[in-house]
């Protein structure tokens, strides 16, 4: 049977592709998110990502949205696909981080939506404005890391506030978005303030404007000198850790290697450091240490302010029989 031009098409469900663009320039976005873009009838974003897209989707149905209008965006595309149209949903950095794929989601379920839809939803991964601003200053997420927004516009002050502190205690290294806006002028200074209860003030922080795109601005600064430089909505600020320094204009955080390796001669293991183990101050090596502590008289108390660990957890972990053979020998050598 040939097929007859008059026969309606059966109808093909649309898509929805969730875009992270990266940073801004085209080398630094992934083919999947270019063929993603490309393979669109319908591309939605911010106004600025759709004109960092500009090469890219000519002839194509464009939906330019402000900032305020995210869940906007969610429903246009939401419609569009249930019309039949693939639809590219455009975020800059990654979609899922600080973007529009939780948003999309939650107005998806909204509607009634679920995975077994015949509207299929893929997010496209791309490189986040943490990834693309350390790389511009070094190697500063070597070590643990987190992120924290001081956007308030959806979350309250003392939920922010407390995730500062937390942080700056823990000593990790973090990214903050949205650090500053022409609104929003004090979240960093009082982040300073919350960091500078547990960090040291010469603590190197690097702010990075507009990553990869034309006005790209570094600026290598210190913890206490930090909400004095030029800080902007396109800005993201890196704070390093205890350990974080700065060469030759380069941000670096030890993963570590120092602590197991000589680093300065040959890399060689240092005394009671062994290739391909845990460090004499791991886990095991570290409650054989507990042990013997315990045992030797230093309460739970002292354990718990020395480790700067909670009380609670530190008398488990003594309740805890000792089973490793390294433990259960040094146990024995010391007994
Ligand atoms: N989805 C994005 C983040 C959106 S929130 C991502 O994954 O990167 C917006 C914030 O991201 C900005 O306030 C800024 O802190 C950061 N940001 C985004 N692009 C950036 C770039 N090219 N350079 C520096 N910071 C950037």
């Amino acid at each position: 049977m040939t097929s007859d031009s008059t026969t309606p098409a059966a109808p093909t469900a649309g898509r929805i592709a969730l875009v992270g663009i990266g940073p801004g320039s085209v080398q630094h976005m992934t083919q999947r998110a270019r063929d993603a873009i490309a393979e669109a009838d319908v591309v939605i974003g911010y106004v600025t990502y759709i004109k960092l897209v500009a090469d890219l989707i000519e002839g194509k149905e464009i939906v330019r949205k402000s900032m305020t209008e995210e869940l906007d965006r969610a429903v246009s595309a939401l419609q569009a696909a249930r019309q039949g149209k693939k639809v590219a949903l455009i975020s800059s950095g990654d979609a899922g981080v600080y973007g529009m794929a939780g948003p999309t989601f939650e107005v998806l379920f909204q509607a009634g939506w679920t995975p077994d839809d015949p509207v299929q939803v893929e997010i496209v991964p791309g490189a986040s404005a943490l990834n693309s601003c350390a790389a511009r200053v070094g190697a500063p997420l070597t070590h643990d890391f987190c992120a924290i927004s001081l956007s308030d516009l959806l979350t309250p002050w003392p939920t922010i506030a407390r995730r500062l502190d937390a942080v700056a205690m823990a000593d990790f290294v973090v990214a903050l978005y949205n650090p500053k806006s022409g609104r929003r002028t004090r979240q960093i200074v009082e982040a300073q303030r919350l960091f500078l209860r547990h960090r040291r003030p010469d603590t190197p922080v690097a702010i990075v404007k507009s990553a990869y795109r034309r006005r790209e601005h570094i600026v290598h600064t210190t913890l206490d000198r930090m909400a004095d430089a030029d800080i902007g909505m396109l800005s993201t600020v890196l704070i390093g850790n205890s350990h974080t320094f700065v060469r030759h204009g380069l941000m670096v955080t030890p993963r570590g290697y120092g602590n197991k390796y000589d680093m300065a001669d040959g890399g060689g293991a240092i005394e009671g450091e062994r290739p391909g183990r845990s460090l004499s101050t791991g886990l095991l090596g570290w409650l054989q240490n507990l042990h013997l502590e315990h045992a030797a008289g230093v309460d739970v108390h002292t354990l718990a302010t020395r480790y700067g660990l909670p009380v609670d957890y530190i008398a488990a972990t003594l309740q805890e029989p000792c089973t490793d053979t390294e433990c259960q020998t040094s146990e024995e050598t010391s007994a």
